[in-house]
């Protein structure tokens, strides 16, 4: 039932690094990808979200070496990056970052131990090949991935005791300040600290996330997703507008962040927003409501009741916050249609997937069905697969 990973990636990444490398690592780790159930755009605006890690994994297989050399080595492509421990410590200059390319994202790993602490000074080097099953730059996460993966692996072999939360930190300021890809805390927190069956429930202020049982097994259910394959070539310019928007509603209403505003204030507050920035607010307002009630739902009576706020999403999304496609609400409206109880696009937006929740026998009349209305719509063919919640980054071999 699990995904396409398990041990043959396992093997496959050992027998990568031995290719490359000539000799054997000393450990393999991994760390998933993920997919976001609900609460989207709510991270920067200090609210909730509740992810969960997936059945797909990057696995790094690592050894340490004798002298402070660094070597990086992926599946995903030829280069064997070779860099040294002080010089990544020093942060490198931007032209040699940028040099760095795909390295850039497990080197700021390393990098971001120094900053939170990590004395990098003698620590030896390094070898490190990784291996992955989770789509690169679909939306599933694979960069918090690979950072999770390598963080683990250093914390244990250079002995840092790192704990869950600072591990978090550590990538989360690898993406952000070393690799300069503005995130929140959701995909590195999901990569670290999931649990197997389990969604995480993430207050994007404090930092804090707690494990929220799925039970999807239990009910008969699945979590389809359907990746349309579509991604809108403006996305980051409208990512960049819906953040302002949120900003400014904010500071028109005289709080931190939209975190602190209930709908009843919003709504209160109706004249002094303009009709865009209020709409843009009340999808932040009510999405952070809806993850809390997802939350308690999911707690009192189990994933078969939470169709109707996944599709509340849906629809705020596409409404109020204005990020959704014509492939996303399509996607949505004939899973929902043929079977599916709850249906959502998840991620940024403006092209990307959508997650379904199905009972299982009727996935793949979900699929069927998708994939026809697509064909009769003139659109991409959409890529569908079941996900299943998995466990955050840990020690395989
Ligand atoms: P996503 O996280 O949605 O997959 P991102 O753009 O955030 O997309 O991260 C993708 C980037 O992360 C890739 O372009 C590459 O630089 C790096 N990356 C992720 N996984 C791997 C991997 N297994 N091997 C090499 N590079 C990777
Ligand atoms: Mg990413």
């Amino acid at each position: 039932m699990s995904g396409t990973g398990g041990n043959d990636l396992v093997d496959e990444t050992q027998a990568g690094f031995e290719a490359r490398f000539e000799y054997s690592p000393s450990g393999i780790w991994s760390a998933p990808g993920r997919v976001n159930l609900i609460g989207e755009h709510t991270d920067y605006n200090e609210g909730f979200v509740l992810p969960f890690a997936i059945d797909r994994r990057t696995f790094g297989a690592l050894a340490l070496r004798d002298d402070d050399v660094i070597r990086v080595s992926s599946a995903a492509g030829d280069d064997v990056v070779e860099v040294r421990v002080a010089d990544v410590a020093s942060g490198l200059d931007g032209e040699k970052r940028a040099a760095l390319g795909w390295a850039a994202y497990p080197l700021g790993v390393v990098w971001a131990f120094g900053r939170l602490g990590a004395d990098l000074a003698g620590l030896p080097g390094f070898d490190v090949h990784f291996d992955s099953d989770v789509p690169i730059g679909a939306g599933l996460s694979s960069s918090a991935a690979i950072e999770g993966a390598l963080a683990v692996a250093l914390n244990e072999v250079w002995r840092l005791d790192f704990d869950g939360a600072q591990l978090v930190d550590v990538c989360h300021r690898a993406e952000n300040d070393f690799v300069g890809a503005p995130t929140g805390i959701l995909d590195q927190s999901a990569a670290l600290l999931a649990e197997e069956g389990a969604a995480l429930f993430i207050d994007c202020r404090s930092g804090a996330a707690e494990p929220v049982e799925l039970g999807l097994e239990a009910s008969d259910l699945a979590i389809l997703v359907i990746d349309t394959k579509v991604a809108h070539e403006h996305a980051s310019g409208e990512y960049a507008d819906r953040r302002a928007a949120c900003e400014r509603a904010a500071r028109e209403l005289g709080v931190r962040s939209l975190r602190d505003v209930t709908l009843e204030q919003l709504i209160a507050a109706r004249e002094t927003l303009d009709g865009v920035t209020f709409r843009r607010a009340r999808h932040i307002v009510t999405e952070n409501q809806r993850v809390l009630d997802t939350v308690a739902v999911l707690r009192e009576a189990g994933a078969t009741e939470i169709g109707d706020l996944m599709f509340a999403s849906h629809r705020s999304m596409r409404d109020d916050f204005e990020i959704s496609t014509r492939e996303l609400d399509l996607a949505v409206e004939i899973a929902l249609n043929y079977g599916a109880i709850g249906a959502r696009m998840t991620g940024g937006g403006f092209g990307g997937s959508v997650i379904a929740l199905t009972p299982t026998w009727l996935i793949s009349q979900v699929q069927v069905s998708v994939d026809g209305a697509f064909a009769e719509h003139g659109y991409t063919a959409p890529e569908m697969f079941v996900v299943w919640p998995s466990r955050g980054a840990a020690r395989e071999r």
